[in-house]
C-alpha cells in the first residue's frame, strides 16, 4: 500500500513536472533560437530585421507582442491598420511610437510629422527640414542641428538638457555624452530612470514606451524622492 501510494503520487508528479519541464524548456529554447536565419520567426511573421526596425522605433518587447496578438505579423498589415492613432489603440502604443512605426511601415517619406517636445510642439516635415522655432522660417538643405537661423539669428532648434549628463544642446543627442534627449517635460522622469539604474540608451525609449498612467507612477517616484 505505501509502495502503491509512493508510486501513484510518484506517478502523479512524474508526469505533470515532467511535462512542465518540457515546455519550459521548448519555451526557453524558443525564445534563444535567433530566428533570423530561416525557421519560423516568433512574433508573427516579422523578421529579425522588421522587429530590430520596430524596437529602434521605440516599440518594446511587450508592445511588438500586444501587435502580433492584434493579428499584425507583417509589414503590409500596418496598411490595413492605416493610421497611427487606429495603430496606437489598437497595440497600446504612444501615440509617438505609433506615429514612428507607421511613418516607415507605410512609408510616408514626404508626410510631415508632429513631435512633441516638452512644452510646445514643433513640425518637423519630411526629411531633415528644420524651421526655425522663434520666426518659422524654413532653414537651408545644409544646416546642421544647432545652427543659428538664417533669418532671425536664434538658434533655430530647441536646446535640451540632457538627463544623464546635464549638458545642454540642440538636436535629437546630446553632444556630449551621446544620450538621446527627451522632451523637456519629461526631463526629471528621465533623472529617475537613471537613478533607477536605467541604461543610457534606453532611457527615451523606455520614456516613448511608457502608458500615461505608467509616467503617472514614474512621477510619484519623483515627487517622493524630492
Ligand atoms: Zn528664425
Ligand atoms: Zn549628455
Amino acid at each position: 500500500m505505501v509502495t502503491l501510494e509512493e508510486a501513484a503520487s510518484g506517478g502523479c508528479l512524474l508526469t505533470p513536472d515532467a511535462a512542465r519541464g518540457e515546455t519550459l524548456q521548448m519555451a526557453k529554447h524558443a525564445k534563444q533560437e535567433p530566428s533570423g536565419k530561416g525557421g519560423a520567426t516568433k512574433a508573427g511573421g516579422f523578421s529579425a530585421l522588421e522587429r530590430n526596425i520596430l524596437k529602434s522605433k521605440g516599440l518594446s518587447d511587450s508592445g511588438l507582442e500586444k501587435l502580433v496578438a492584434a493579428g499584425v505579423g507583417s509589414r503590409d498589415d500596418f496598411r490595413t491598420v492605416g493610421d497611427a492613432a487606429t495603430l496606437a489603440d489598437l497595440a497600446g502604443l504612444s501615440a509617438d511610437v505609433a506615429g514612428k512605426v507607421m511613418a516607415w511601415a507605410i512609408g510616408t517619406g514626404g508626410g510631415g510629422s508632429v513631435t512633441n517636445a516638452g512644452g510646445g510642439t514643433f513640425v518637423v516635415e519630411s526629411g531633415d527640414i528644420v524651421n526655425c522655432l522663434h520666426c518659422k522660417t524654413k532653414q537651408p538643405k545644409d544646416y546642421k542641428s544647432g545652427d543659428l537661423c538664417i533669418s532671425c539669428g536664434k538658434q533655430a532648434e530647441p536646446s535640451f538638457a540632457c538627463a544623464w549628463c546635464s549638458a545642454n544642446g540642440p538636436g535629437k543627442f546630446c553632444r556630449n555624452c551621446g544620450a538621446e534627449f527627451v522632451p523637456t517635460g519629461e526631463l526629471e522622469l528621465a533623472i529617475c530612470l537613471k537613478r533607477e539604474g536605467v541604461a543610457k540608451d534606453e532611457i527615451a525609449p523606455k520614456l516613448r514606451a511608457m502608458s500615461a498612467s505608467e509616467k503617472e507612477a514614474l512621477w510619484g517616484r519623483v515627487r517622493r524622492s524630492r
